[in-house]
């Protein structure tokens, strides 16, 4: 059984949590000026990462406020929790950047 930490109501199973999507999608500013291309590559297209990465998560069965988790998608451990409009901690992005250089 995972257990997440909601910022807002501490720990619970995962049952009372559902995934939404990766984490730091950026809108692109003019969206009438993207072509057909880049408008669906950001609305469909998504990393999938066999390691770590960084989520949406939803406590749908609580408080029902998003958050975001920095979770290994291989080994399902969860690295940190973070509240919306925050930066992952330095420490995941050096790991997830590190990744990124193999
Ligand atoms: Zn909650």
């Amino acid at each position: 059984m995972l257990l997440i930490t909601c910022p807002w109501c501490g720990e619970r199973e995962e049952s009372e949590f559902s995934y939404g999507h990766e984490a730091h999608i950026k809108r692109p500013e003019n969206p009438e000026q993207c072509s057909d291309a880049e408008w669906a590559d950001y609305l469909f297209m998504r990393k999938n990462i066999k390691g770590p990465q960084l989520e949406r998560w939803a406590h749908t069965a609580g408080c029902r406020r998003w958050f975001n988790v920095a979770r290994n998608t291989h080994s399902n451990e969860i690295l940190a929790i973070y509240k919306m409009g925050e930066q992952a901690p330095k420490d995941v992005m050096a790991l997830i950047n590190g990744d990124k250089k193999r």
